[in-house]
């Protein structure tokens, strides 16, 4: 039986635990593949090019702009963050699940060309945990804290636009919903090609 590819979105203020929740959810679904961004901002420590994110200087993002290589792209806290289309669509093709972590902007934006995408919000605890996780990473200055932090305020307005919401609390929990939400997904009828089942029973 063939299945449809689709795309998760998955959105959240910084500091909400998206890559960790990313990292463990990977490895428990076989064929769910993870779309790396390109960005703008410099790597931090321990981040790897090719891994994390591409990183690549303002030159190299405008060329992937100017050859309309994006599925979405958005300005956030003063860097430029892109979705590579390519790959997302090749994987599609292929029927794989491919997630994506985006700021809301570009969730729009994906939700303006891929409406049947499934778009999930992440939740921090509350905004004093978030405060807290942003300053023990130590990555950060604390302007740019304080920068991400109000950005978060406006993000959290934007969960009505999406279709479920997850709150990381716990981390297996949180891990849970989403492979739960993943797996609701691709059993729906209609991200499955039943023309080769022999259902006419012949
Ligand atoms: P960070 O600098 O903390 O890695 O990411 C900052 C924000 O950029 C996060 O909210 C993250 O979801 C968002 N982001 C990461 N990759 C992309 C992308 O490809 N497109 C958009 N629009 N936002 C992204």
């Amino acid at each position: 039986m063939k299945r449809r590819g689709f795309l998760v979105v998955l959105s959240g203020p910084s500091g909400a635990g998206k890559n960790t929740l990313l990292n463990a959810v990977l490895p428990r679904i076989p064929d769910l593949k993870y779309s790396v961004s390109a960005t703008t901002r410099p790597p931090r420590p321990g981040e790897r090019d090719g891994v994390d994110y591409f990183f690549l200087d303002d030159a190299a993002f405008d060329a992937m702009i100017a050859r309309d290589e994006f599925l979405e792209w958005a300005e956030f806290a003063g860097y430029r963050y892109g979705t590579p289309r390519r790959f997302v669509e090749e994987c599609l093709a292929q029927g794989y699940v491919v997630i994506t972590d985006v700021d809301i902007q570009g969730a729009r934006q994906i939700k303006e060309k891929m409406p049947d995408g499934v778009f999930v919000f992440l939740l921090p605890p509350s905004m004093e945990e978030l405060q807290r996780r942003l300053e023990s990473r130590g990555t950060e200055s604390a302007e740019a804290i304080s920068r991400r932090l109000k950005i978060a305020l406006e993000e959290v307005a934007a969960i009505v636009d999406y279709d479920y919401w997850i709150l990381n609390n716990h981390l297996e929990e949180a891990c849970e919903q989403l492979v739960s939400i993943i797996r609701a997904e691709r059993a729906r009828v209609c991200r499955t090609d039943f023309s080769t089942l022999p259902l006419k029973g012949e």
